[in-house]
């Protein structure tokens, strides 16, 4: 059984489902104690805009029981921009002539100085997919260094297979975050042009993969801007509920990140414009209340400050997104951050709004 057998047991026509969709049902939604995915739909359709403010009520109440006032913080770490993949989407795609970068592993300490410097306790490393140039043994080493200065390594690289995945988690790595990029596959197939990437059925089964091998927590979600937002984000949650159900004792989390310019002067197709996405996050609080949302600084300042209690629990901060960036300006990223406060900052704002920020909540022993 995979996800895959979930996806392909819906034949939703989302147009009409909208336009029978009523008010009373949508009200029924929000409040019901058990949500069903067609709930989780209604809420996440436009005719739900209008009950915008209730469902963020409900949002930040179901937030605060399950998570309490507690933002918890993380940076993350680029290693390496080498990529066999052509992502149409990404500054590190293949397909970009640029200038590649992979850290020594004094470059990597370097960083990792900087970034605890500021408080940080929990990291998240990421590659491209090129296991040629950032073998195992490099990850590993990687692991090792970083222990050193962090409680917490989760990892954002290529999928792997659950034996490699193994390994990694008992070096210390104990999260794992994989987007789908797009639950559409015909769109998947037109974006991801060239390399491992292309499989839509590896990449889906990978989150599965990483529960397995015994990650921690598994972090998931959709790349907003390159299909239909609304079916990326309805099968999305049901990813996620479907993760939390077989797999118990992994913690599983989301990310809506929409898509920044990047190298390659990409343009997204669809747009998910800042009510829809503070939307969609309520939905999915509604829909499933003990799941993580994190957010990244994709999105700008003002936008990150007023989700804080409406739903999310994690967030980036001071982020970089080129290789070593915390040591060595200047060189390509991924893609462009929106918010580039310091870590003290954020620390500031989320005090300010009564929450408290959470730099450790786990210990590697
Ligand atoms: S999104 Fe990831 S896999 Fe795709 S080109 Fe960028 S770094 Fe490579």
């Amino acid at each position: 059984m995979s996800f895959l057998n979930v996806i392909e047991s819906y034949n939703i026509d989302f147009e009409k489902y909208e336009e029978k969709l009523s008010f009373d049902e949508i009200k029924k939604s929000i409040y019901k104690e058990k949500k069903s995915e067609f709930d989780y739909l209604n809420l996440l359709s436009y005719k739900a805009g209008n009950f915008l403010e209730e469902m963020a009520k409900e949002a930040q109440k179901i937030t605060f029981q399950y998570f309490g006032k507690t933002i918890q913080l993380y940076a993350p770490l680029y290693i390496s921009d080498y990529c066999t993949n052509s992502c149409i989407y990404c500054g590190f795609s293949a397909l970009n002539k640029i200038k590649r970068q992979k850290l020594t592993l004094k470059e990597i300490e370097e960083n990792a100085k900087e970034i605890a410097k500021t408080g940080i306790k929990h990291i998240l490393f990421l590659t491209g997919e090129a296991p040629e140039i950032t073998p195992m043994e490099y990850l590993l080493d990687t692991v090792k260094i970083l222990k050193k200065y962090f409680s917490s390594i989760s990892i954002e690289i290529f999928p792997m297979n659950i034996e490699d995945y193994k390994k990694l988690a008992e070096a210390g790595v104990d999260g794992l975050t994989i987007y789908q990029e797009t639950y559409d596959r015909k769109i998947y197939d037109s974006i991801h042009l060239a390399g491992k990437k292309k499989d839509y059925v590896f990449r889906l089964d990978t989150p599965e993969r990483g529960a397995i091998a015994g990650f921690r927590r598994v972090n998931i979600g959709a790349l907003y801007g390159l299909a239909d937002p609304l079916k990326d984000a309805f099968f999305s949650g049901l990813h996620a509920r479907y993760l939390q159900d077989k797999y118990i004792d992994t913690e599983i989390s989301i990310s809506f990140p929409r898509i920044n310019p990047a190298e390659g002067n990409f343009q997204p197709k669809y747009h998910l414009d800042d009510k829809r996405f503070v939307q969609f996050i309520c939905a999915f609080r509604l829909f499933l209340p003990r799941c993580g949302i994190t957010i990244s600084t994709r999105e700008n300042a003002r936008m990150r400050d007023n989700l804080i209690g409406l739903g999310i629990t994690r967030m980036s901060a001071g982020s970089k997104t080129s290789v070593g960036g915390y040591k060595y300006d200047n060189l390509p990223s991924q893609f462009e951050i929106s918010d580039s406060r310091s870590v003290f900052e954020i620390e500031k704002v989320i005090w300010q709004k009564g929450y408290e920020p959470v730099f450790k909540d786990w210990h590697q022993f």
